[in-house]
């Protein structure tokens, strides 16, 4: 039940080709990269001595750490996973939506970060009239003048349309994978830049109307990234990020990333930096060298000349089925994830070639 036949999400998987990558062939790291250079964050000193008292910890419980990597707390995570189902479900018009925008929102600000929303509205093929979708941002260090930006969508699909059960193909999914993995991942960053404040800017977004479409209507997909691509300037001015990394589906238990195919072919350096660290830490999700096309919002973003690529697992049986529940999932795939992030962006400095991404 793991077939690369229906590579793409949704009807988007029309465009998606699955190319192979020579075992071996990987790229050689950015060559050459006339960088401009960032610093990584000094180590946070580890405590050698245990706190006074009367001082309780703020909000860490892990041992004190060294890097923003190693603050990453799967734990935490899991948790904001949990928390997004118990909401219900997060599709368009359903409550739980709502609910999840408030926590999401309520949560950068407790983090420090500075939070916008972009509003925006969209008529489906099949609606009687346009409905409102919110991206949510929250920006750590804004004064920086480097910036990277992570984004995930938070919505997650009114219908289980690929169920092999009629009977449930009406009803809306849980998203413990297809929605609420990488927002908690997300989520759980933002804490981690709480606690150790980064020395570039970050700016993550949650993106709405991700998976609005139906299967057959292309249009009514990747609302958020499309909105944000179109609305860029009015957002952030002549400003750009270094890259953007989007994350969707990053929970299965058995995480394996792809290279991005059409990142490979604009931006191949942003795939070696993030694949770089994975091998470093060893972390088997990024053992691979595969690369794969997917349809999502990171393209909205390569559209706009942004170098951006998307870590996602699409090898997963319960796309857009009933099935997509926490017990497929594992807090040690959103710490693969959140490592990765963390170490090859934040904790370190990374080469961007000056050339402008392939189009
Ligand atoms: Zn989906």
């Amino acid at each position: 039940m793991r077939s690369l036949a229906t590579v793409g999400l949704g009807a988007l998987a029309l465009a998606a080709i699955a190319c192979a990558r020579e075992p071996g062939a990987a790229p050689a790291p950015a060559s050459a990269p006339a960088a401009t250079t960032t610093t990584a964050a000094p180590a946070t000193p580890a405590a050698t001595t245990a706190p006074a008292a009367t001082t309780a910890p703020a909000v860490t419980t892990a041992p004190a750490a060294t890097t923003r990597s190693e603050a990453f707390s799967s734990e935490r995570a899991w948790g904001h996973l949990e928390a997004q189902l118990a909401m219900g479900p997060r599709a368009q018009g359903l409550p739980g939506k709502d609910k999840l925008r408030v926590y999401l929102r309520d949560h950068l600000i407790a983090g420090g970060a500075t939070t916008r929303e972009l509003r925006f509205t969209h008529r489906g093929r099949d609606d009687a009239a346009p409905s409102e979708f919110v991206n949510v941002m929250g920006r750590f260090n804004p004064q920086a003048t480097r910036w990277i930006l992570l984004g995930t969508h938070y919505d997650t699909r009114l219908w289980a349309d690929e169920d092999p059960d009629p009977a449930r193909r009406a009803f809306p999914i849980e998203g413990a994978n297809d929605g609420a993995s990488g927002t908690a991942v997300l989520l759980e960053i933002a804490t981690v830049l709480a606690e150790h404040p980064p020395d570039i800017g970050i700016e993550i977004v949650f993106f709405d109307g991700e998976d609005y479409g139906r299967a057959d209507v292309l249009e009514d997909y990747f609302l958020g990234s499309q909105a944000h691509a179109i609305k860029w300037t009015e957002l952030y001015g002549a400003s750009r990020p270094d890259v953007a990394v989007v994350l969707d589906m990053v929970g299965d238990a058995e995480l394996m990333f792809r290279r991005e195919a059409k990142a490979d072919e604009r931006v191949p350096w942003l795939n070696d930096i993030l694949w770089q660290a994975g091998r470093e830490l060893k972390l088997p999700a990024f053992a691979g060298t595969e690369s794969q096309g997917i349809t999502d919002d990171h393209d909205a973003l390569l559209a706009i000349g942004i170098p951006a690529t998307l870590l996602i697992d699409f090898d997963y049986p319960w796309w857009h089925r009933a099935g997509d529940t926490a017990d497929k999932c594992s807090p040690a795939s959103l710490a693969q994830t959140g490592h990765v992030l963390l170490t090859a962006l934040v904790d370190r400095p990374f080469a961007v070639p000056r050339t402008k991404p392939k189009r």
